[in-house]
């Protein structure tokens, strides 16, 4: 999977990377779902670790541009965890209260604590992709938050977060495919916001500003993967190998009970 972490310090472009990517994964897709199943058992073992030694804190950043996966990974890739201990905090426009603050605010309040697994549904990296792209602040403002993430990202990490980011990656063609399925389904026409037609037209402008994210704010101890995600069997399966992977290297252990439990006897 190393290939698909951004190197810190590695400038990427993000064109040279192949959505439709299944490399990693020989068998197809068919085995691939049976190798995602078991992945899904290995992390429901792990998270109940994570839980029960409250030692460390995860973080999973999800980010994709509109159609790109997120809902569909996050059902995916955590079905069957105890949803004691993991939690999705989904990031919209920020409220009235929220824009009074400085844009880390809302996040910093639900980083995860001792034990816990949070994912976010989009980020603070927010703030400098639609807040870039619509210029909602001016240059001068966002231009310095990569700088102030790096900082915070690692006053988390030095304070016990794991933290793993992924970016969903599709092609422009794909998000047309998947814009016109929800179109063509009355059940999906609740995910379906004609100001996403406005988004598509600044294709070109994510992506830039995608790449900066990568370019700048991909470290050692907040790592940027980009998930070829045009397959979501792969895009599940690449994140699954990830993140069971990373919390394996944590060698967390079930704590020691406190009080001696030698020859205790149920009646
Ligand atoms: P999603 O597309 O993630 O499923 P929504 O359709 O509710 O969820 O979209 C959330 C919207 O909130 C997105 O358009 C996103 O760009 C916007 N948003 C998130 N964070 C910010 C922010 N900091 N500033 C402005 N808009 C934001």
């Amino acid at each position: 999977m190393k290939r698909y972490l951004v190197e810190p310090g590695k400038k990427i472009v993000l064109a040279e990377r192949n959505p439709n990517d299944t490399r990693a994964f020989e068998g197809g897709k068919e085995k691939g779902l049976k190798v995602l199943q078991e992945l899904n058992l290995e992390l429901q073992a792990l998270q109940e670790v994570l839980y029960a030694e409250q030692k460390h804190r995860v973080l999973v950043v999800l980010q994709a541009m509109d159609t790109g996966g997120k809902d569909g990974a996050i059902r995916r890739v955590f079905e069957g965890v105890n949803p004691q201990g993991v939690k999705v905090a989904s990031f919209k426009v920020p409220t009235p209260e929220e824009m009074a603050h400085d844009f880390l605010w809302r996040v910093h309040k639900v980083v995860p604590g001792d034990g816990d697994l949070v994912i976010f549904n989009r980020s603070h990296y927010e703030d400098v992709l639609v807040v870039r792209v619509h210029e909602y602040v001016p240059k001068s403002v966002w231009k310095k938050r990569y700088d102030q993430i790096n900082e915070f990202e690692k006053l988390l990490a030095e304070n016990g977060t794991t933290i793993l980011k992924f970016f969903l990656h599709i092609d422009k063609d794909e998000q047309k495919e998947r814009l016109q399925a929800r179109l063509d389904d009355p059940s999906k026409h609740w995910k379906f916001r004609l100001g996403d037609l406005e988004e598509r037209k600044l294709w070109d402008q994510y992506q830039e500003a995608y790449e900066d994210v990568f370019n700048k704010t991909s470290t050692e101890y907040a790592p940027w993967y980009i998930v070829p995600a045009n397959r979501k069997w792969y895009r599940d399966l690449v994140i699954s190998t990830v993140l069971v992977n990373t919390l394996k290297d944590l060698k967390m252990k079930y704590p020691e009970s406190e009080e001696n439990l030698d020859g205790v006897v149920i009646e």
